[in-house]
């Protein structure tokens, strides 16, 4: 057997414990099936860590984190903590936990199950086999830039967006070395034409192009990307880009393929221990309610098996389970379909294990 692994889940608020719940009895259960000798940990993040050490992200937490070879996180954030002062707001345990783990590469696979197409706010025919990787820079430009603040009058705001020629190029292999494993081609987003920095970010990605003749290489401004993925998504396969155009390209994505419910990320460092998480946030409005998809936290189990322990069967399995249940016809409420199609959050859960039986 292999050597023993460390998991840590932070299951967070609102949501957040809900799907965890799911996520949790699925790895519970291919742990068993395919061996894989997972320990399991749990922690307090966000809101709920705050309301019990004063802190979003307590050191305890942090150093658990630190030891385990991937955490998987729930969501954080809510109207209870709204009115923190910065540092003290839930959401801040996410930047904490990524700038510590330094984990730089933000993958946002959207895949649009067939049996979801109408689902979508495109037309199927637009949707139909979207299959496309979103590889967003998480640590640097201009949500870690220094200096940032206000003015001494307080009349104007400003922060920096930077990036240095390594942090460009350790991005850019992560996505290269994807493209490598899915159809050779990637295309780089960037505002080239405005900003100094993109101007960079392009000359190393095209610098980089040459140590992966395989893959084909395209640029594209932010702007017009922005557009071509509401007007033709299938035209990409693998996307790379900084912090915030990633942050605000990866949503759209999001929409795409039915429901942000559906949607997992793996965020990694470059020992691909990684964090793992629905791209979804706490979602009070239907928390406590067992009205949440808890797909997007099982994908992400999938994601941390495949990712970080390499542990590509069982990654499969859960991901032909979740195919078969759909497939049947089951829903949770925020997919389309007939009233009686829907499934509370820990139904799906079960039905997911079912499957994997
Ligand atoms: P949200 O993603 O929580 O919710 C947006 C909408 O999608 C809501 O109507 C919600 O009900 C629905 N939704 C989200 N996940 C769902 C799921 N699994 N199943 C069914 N429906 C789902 O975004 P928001 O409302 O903008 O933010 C709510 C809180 O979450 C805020 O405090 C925000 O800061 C926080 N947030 C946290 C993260 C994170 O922890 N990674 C990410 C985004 C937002």
């Amino acid at each position: 057997m292999d050597k023993q692994k460390q998991v840590l889940i932070l299951p967070g608020d609102g949501i957040g414990p809900e799907v965890c719940d799911e996520a949790k009895k699925v790895l519970i259960h291919v742990n068993q099936s395919h061996d894989l000798n997972i320990s399991i940990e749990e922690s307090l993040v966000g809101g709920k860590a705050f309301e019990e050490t004063g802190k979003p992200l307590p050191d305890d937490t942090l150093n658990a984190a630190k030891k385990s070879d991937a955490v998987l996180l729930g969501a954080v954030g809510g109207p209870t903590w709204d009115d923190l002062d910065y540092h003290l707001r839930p959401e801040r345990a996410l930047l904490g936990l990524r700038a510590e783990l330094d984990l730089f590469a933000n993958l946002r696979p959207a895949i649009l199950s067939k049996h979801l197409a109408d689902s979508s706010s495109l037309k199927p025919e637009k949707v139909l086999n979207l299959d496309l990787l979103i590889i967003r820079e998480l640590t640097g430009g201009i949500y870690f830039g220094e200096p940032r603040g206000r003015s001494e009058n307080k009349e104007s705001a400003f922060n920096t967006m930077i990036y240095s020629k390594n942090e460009i190029e350790r991005i850019g292999r992560v996505a290269f070395e994807a493209a490598q494993k899915r159809n050779k081609t990637l295309c780089s987003v960037d505002k080239a034409n405005v900003l100094e920095v993109s101007v960079l970010w392009r000359e190393v990605m095209t610098e980089l192009s040459k140590d992966y003749p395989d893959v084909e290489l395209s640029h594209m401004l932010v702007d017009n990307a922005a557009m071509q993925l509401v007007r033709d998504p299938k035209q990409f396969d693998v996307m790379v880009t900084g912090n915030l155009f990633g942050d605000i390209l990866s949503d759209i994505a999001a929409m795409l393929t039915g429901s942000i419910g559906m949607l997992p990320s793996a965020s990694l460092n470059s020992d691909n221990t990684g964090m793992y998480e629905p791209v979804h946030g706490s979602a009070p409005d239907i928390a406590g309610k067992g009205l949440a998809n808890p797909i997007a936290a099982i994908l992400s189990v999938a994601m941390m098996l495949k990712y970080s322990f390499d542990a590509k069967e069982a990654s499969l399995a859960i991901e032909n389970s979740i195919e078969e249940v759909l497939s049947e016809g089951f829903r949770t409420h925020d997919l389309e379909g007939p009233q009686d199609s829907k499934l509370s959050t820990s139904q799906m859960g079960n039905k997911i294990i079912e499957k994997l039986n």
